[in-house]
């Protein structure tokens, strides 16, 4: 590996020194400490140091966000919201190799908490501004550098904080990048690559089933009871396939990796396709239908009593747009003896797959990998990005890591010894300068 330029290793030593801040996030008040403040205050006195106006905001002690901008010259053009969380999940210290909270450095690879999630965009994105800001650079559009708090546990201090207090910071957004995506999928050629990019995310909510019987004691079985009638609901939920919903993005992915690796996939790709997609088959696989997974049971408490109701708790992850059809035929499959409640949705987000700015990220690929297809997919999981969405903001994940075919970036996330190579991180650096410079 060549020695990096200025740029890519101001973004490493960035992206190390964050690391070292500990900014776990508990989601617990009585637990949480004051590193997503100690981290936001590293980066906006980084940002201040070259010139910009920073705002620093702290709902609650302990929990900043920082957001900057960058004048672009096209006063047309909608600003584009680049965003990095400055939080991390927490870490069972004892299943490390190497000290989470250490950035080190082992044979190219990068160990620590937030190495993909995401202390190397942080680090990455604030590095790039403080080049532009230095060199002059006028980008076309307005950017607006965020780093938000809380994102590992819903962003209620974060981003969902300043959409709904502070949108003024985010004024005249119409576009945002953060995570997650960007990472390289081999396509089954030497040299060509997959990059894919999240165009959509996946809603999130919680339903209550419960079957309502008779009391009785245990010794004189009754015909209704609530246990028995909730148990098969839940078998019946269990072996219940929904059906593959083709949302634009899914047609858009299905379209474009199966051309860009010359093999199609079918209408509805069964585990031996999507086996080819590697670490991604999960990945992929989750983002095909809405999914229902019974997780909670309550029911009963003596072994003799029979009890009046039983009931069970389902996550449930919807596909953009199916709501409605997803409500109806759960109620469908569960019968209707048993009732539902639906708890509160944090809904689907879906961004053109046609727009502008998804060429301007292949532009940016093709630049630093001849032989790479940026490729939308929907992640089947939330980040800021939905948030952002409620102010009309079209989020993308895409965090452009090109790594060694055998590396599985998915599989770091929230895990122990959460790695990426350093050449993973400079290729990072070089493609998001390109793609602000240009978007
Ligand atoms: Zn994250």
């Amino acid at each position: 590996m060549s020695a990096p330029s200025p740029l890519e290793a101001e973004a490493l030593e960035f992206i190390r020194a964050l690391i070292r801040i500990d900014s776990v996030n508990t989601g617990d008040a009585a637990t949480i400490g004051d590193g997503e403040t100690r981290a936001a205050r590293f980066v906006q006195e980084r940002l201040e140091e070259v010139g910009y106006t920073t705002e620093l905001v702290e709902p609650r002690a302990g929990r900043a966000s920082v957001i900057a901008r960058l004048a672009g010259s096209d006063p047309d053009a909608g600003a584009l919201v680049v965003h990095a969380h400055l939080d991390v999940v927490p870490v069972t210290a004892a299943d490390w190799t190497h000290p989470p909270f250490g950035a080190e450095i082992h044979d190219g690879i990068l160990y620590g908490r937030g190495a993909v999630d995401m202390k190397n965009y942080a680090g990455t994105i604030l590095a790039i501004a403080r080049a532009f800001r230095r060199e002059g650079v006028v980008p076309r559009r307005d950017l607006i550098f965020a780093f938000f708090a809380d994102e590992e546990a819903g962003g209620v201090w974060g981003a969902r904080w300043i959409v709904e207090q502070r949108p003024d910071l985010l004024a005249g957004a119409t576009e945002a990048i953060g995570e997650v995506g960007g990472f390289s999928l081999p396509l089954g050629t030497p040299g060509r690559r997959a990059y894919l990019v999240a165009t959509a995310e996946k809603g999130v909510t919680w339903a209550t089933l419960t079957a309502r019987g008779h009391a009785a004691h245990g010794s004189i079985p009754t015909s209704d009871n609530a246990v028995v009638r909730l148990a098969r609901a839940v078998a019946a939920v269990g072996a219940h396939r929904f059906r593959v919903h083709r949302t634009a993005t899914l047609e858009r992915f299905l379209t474009l990796f199966g051309a860009a690796a010359g093999r199609p996939f079918g209408d509805d790709p069964g585990p031996d396709e999507l086996a080819r997609l590697g670490f991604a088959a999960p990945l992929i696989g989750a983002g095909l239908r809405n999914t229902v997974s019974p997780t909670v049971l309550e029911a009963g408490g003596k072994t003799n009593v029979i009890p009046a109701t039983a009931s069970a708790r389902f996550d449930i992850r919807v596909l953009p747009g199916q709501d409605e059809a997803l409500r109806a035929e759960l109620a469908a499959v569960v019968g209707d003896d048993i009732d539902i409640a639906w708890g509160r949705e944090l809904r689907a987000i879906e961004s053109p797959v046609d727009a502008d700015l998804l060429g301007v990220l292949q532009q940016a690929i093709s630049a630093e990998d001849p032989g790479g297809t940026v490729i939308p997919y929907l992640l089947p999981a939330s980040t800021d990005n939905k948030h952002l969405a409620r102010l009309g903001i079209r989020g993308y994940g895409f965090i452009p890591l090109q790594v060694p075919d055998d590396f599985d970036v998915f599989g770091q996330f929230h895990t122990a010894d959460e790695a990426i190579p350093v050449a993973s991180l400079h290729f990072c650096t070089r493609v998001t300068a390109r793609i602000l410079r240009s978007a």
